[in-house]
């Protein structure tokens, strides 16, 4: 890929835009564009530079998504919306071809990262909800703000703050960013490689402290965090290639497989909506450390039809008129609205699986089901909104109180959770 027309090679010290931003370190890399911690000059802040593969389809993409950002930048200047910042962008010709380059606030570790990290166990879900939350309000401003759909929603898309400030490391303290090559530089680098390893450790241990798992530093455990609610999850969303204007999507199959709403299967049409199925993908995934659906393929059905199977067990038999309603139908269902090449379908509605297999309490598993069934509605127009989705009492149910009534002759009372439905004592005799 490192071709014309392909990426661009960097180095640490490489200087772009006339010497304003200065590269790092890669952050990461996605199929159009190579992601670089960059250290800005101007600002003396650190920022992640994107920089696009060469080719005029993705010089085309990048400029799309550019618009896209533009347009989420000037519609919340104080920044406060939930979405990832473009801070400046330009152009940088390179042995390779010219490339567009976006420069973006620098944010740390993705939610898929966290998942795993959490070895797949699944989210406290007052975490939950706080990653919710943001995640809504990032949607609610898109969607009803701008009439913009993200088209991508998944974890991989969702960034936390970043808790590292390079800026702030005790090994870059006085020495500054990464100004000069390597290669100018006496120790042939091996500041970068301390940095770097640094760097991994801190964010290692800021992710662990977020999912509350124990860690192995420097020889000694850390116990994990006995009271994780005081740390406040907080989330951007990123990602804005495939993001399209609800008054004129242009591509017909949109979303990643496991998290694509079912009108998109079956060409039925799409808008906002398709953001909120995604949207409740990834809270159960987040919840759980499973994805909710992950279709196959086999020699008697297709990915298509499995994955509408998976649908119906958890969320009942698709109306007639949904299934039967695109122009996908009629290669996979009959005029009856079942499914031709699948035909027995095990229900397991998603508060029985909450607590069967994800050994949810019957409560917890109530509350997280009655948040995102309606999320799940096969008619696109009666799934709930962003804005509706921020004022269901899941996402507002729990205040903590902390409560000390040690000279009470009772009980010390450590924290008390006032929910909805229920009420949570944790007492100390
Ligand atoms: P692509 O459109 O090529 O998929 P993305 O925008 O998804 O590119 O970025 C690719 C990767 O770069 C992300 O998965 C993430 O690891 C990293 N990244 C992107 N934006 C940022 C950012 N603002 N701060 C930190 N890392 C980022
Ligand atoms: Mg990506």
């Amino acid at each position: 890929s490192y071709r014309k027309g392909g990426y661009h090679a960097v180095r640490i010290g490489d200087p772009f835009n006339a010497g304003r931003y200065i590269a790092q370190r890669k952050l990461g890399w996605g199929q159009f564009s190579t992601v670089w911690l960059a250290y800005d000059t101007q600002s003396s802040n650190y920022v992640a530079l994107k920089i696009q593969k060469s080719a005029t389809q993705f010089s085309q993409a990048a400029l799309h998504e550019i618009e896209v950002l533009s347009a989420i930048a000037d519609g919340d200047p104080s920044n406060t919306k939930c979405v990832v910042r473009l801070i400046d962008h330009f152009k940088h010709l390179g042995p390779n071809g010219q490339h567009q380059c976006m420069v973006l606030e620098f944010l740390g570790d993705s939610l898929l990262r966290l998942i795993r990290h959490n070895h797949y166990k699944g989210l406290h879900l007052n975490k939950v909800r706080e990653i919710c939350k943001c995640i809504l309000i990032g949607l609610d401003y898109l969607h009803r703000e701008l009439g913009l759909l993200h088209t991508d929603l998944k974890p991989e898309n969702i960034l936390l703050f970043s808790t590292i400030d390079p800026a702030k490391d005790p090994v870059n303290s006085g020495a500054s960013p990464i100004l000069s090559r390597p290669e100018s530089n006496l120790n042939g680098g091996s500041t970068m490689n301390i940095i770097e390893k640094k760097l991994k450790r801190r964010a290692k241990k800021a992710v662990a402290k977020i999912s509350g798992r124990r860690t192995t530093m420097g020889g000694t455990t850390e116990k994990p965090e006995r009271n994780l609610d005081g740390v406040n999850v907080r989330c951007k969303v990123v990602d804005f290639g495939n993001a399209c204007w609800a008054a004129k999507p242009f591509a017909e199959e949109i979303q990643t497989r496991q998290y694509r709403a079912p009108e998109v299967i079956l060409r039925s049409g799409y808008s906002f909506s398709v953001d909120m199925w995604s949207f409740a993908c990834t809270a159960f995934e987040l919840a759980t450390g499973d994805m909710l659906f992950a279709p196959k393929g086999s020699q008697t059905f297709c990915e298509d039809e499995d994955h509408l199977a998976l649908m119906m067990e958890l969320l009942g038999k698709m109306p007639r008129k949904i299934a039967t309603g695109g122009a996908r139908s009629k290669d996979l269902f009959d005029r009856h609205g079942d499914l031709k090449r699948i035909r027995r379908l095990k229900y397991w509605p998603m508060n029985r699986l909450l607590v069967d297999r994800y050994k949810f309490s019957e409560d917890d598993a109530r509350e997280f089901s009655d948040f995102l069934c309606p999320l799940f509605d096969f008619a696109p127009e009666k799934r709930p909104t962003a804005q509706q989705c921020l004022q269901h009492p899941w996402i507002n149910c729990t205040v903590s109180i902390n409560v000390d009534m040690k000279n009470q002759g009772v009980a010390t009372v450590e924290k008390l959770e006032v929910g909805v439905n229920n009420l949570h004592l944790k007492a100390r005799k």
